[in-house]
């Protein structure tokens, strides 16, 4: 059985002192991580707070973006090195937000897969289609190629250890959740995709989650899917008793 992973994304929301304020409302209520793993993705200003506040305790922490070379001439850019010295746990790369707005590739989150897990940090990899591409029936073949340029050149092991979240970017912040049948057939496909490409056994436990208008009135449906591994939840993720009742969901 494969453990359900939970994060909230923030994006960018919370200055530091809201960011604080969250984890020790959810701090202590946090179900074990032998039951479910808890993930908080903050913007870089609020990460050393809450690496030092999570100390202890089952919630994990997770940038939300990072450049994938190591140091240099990179004027705005935060690196895994950094990432790593804070202690940070996992990195969101490859959010559709980031493909649209800034000019992420496949290329460029590749090789920020590689470089997280150079230092020890543990990649979430976003994939999903747009609406124009869902209606010309490419959902599949779209996802495919962003999930084998992603994980190409990894190991087996690694590949294991990535966490893919399935993100249909007509479903972000729009209310429209994809139906829990249709999110589960894509990412079903996207499990085929890694037992194709790597192996059987690795498929079997690479965990994958949906995001995209996740809250807790339909998280327990999309859960309860054959190979829905979790949520990657925007908006419901920001107040401290949404987030706790997404994660219980996750047990
Ligand atoms: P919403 O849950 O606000 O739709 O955002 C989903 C998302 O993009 C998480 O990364």
């Amino acid at each position: 059985m494969r453990k359900k992973i939970i994060a909230g994304n923030w994006k960018m929301n919370k200055v530091i002192s809201e960011a604080e304020q969250f984890l020790n409302e959810v701090k202590t209520s946090i179900p074990s991580s032998d039951q479910v793993d808890s993930v908080v993705c903050a913007p870089f200003l609020s990460l050393p707070a809450l690496v030092e506040q999570a100390k202890g305790t089952d919630v994990k922490i997770a940038a939300q973006n990072m450049h994938y070379e190591e140091n240099g001439a990179f004027t705005g850019e935060v690196s895994p090195v950094m990432l790593q010295d804070l202690g940070v746990d996992y990195v969101v790369l490859g959010h559709s937000e980031r493909r649209e707005m800034f000019n992420e590739t496949d290329e460029s989150v590749n090789k920020k897969v590689k470089a997280a897990f150079d230092h020890n940090i543990t990649p979430i990899v976003c994939v999903g289609e747009t609406l124009t591409q869902r209606d010309a029936n490419e959902t599949k073949p779209h996802v495919e190629k962003q999930v084998k340029a992603a994980l190409e050149g990894l190991s087996e092991q690694q590949v294991k250890e990535t966490v893919i979240a399935y993100e249909p970017i007509w479903a972000i912040g729009t209310g429209k959740t994809a139906s829990s049948e249709d999110a589960n057939e894509v990412c079903a496909h996207i499990r085929e995709v890694v037992k194709t490409t790597v192996s059987e056994d690795v498929a079997n436990e690479v965990r994958i989650q949906y995001g995209g208008s996740v809250k807790p009135a339909n998280v327990d449906e999309l859960l309860a899917q054959s190979d829905i591994d979790g949520a990657l939840v925007g908006g419901a993720s920001l107040e401290p008793e949404s987030f706790l009742k997404l994660v219980e969901a996750g047990k």
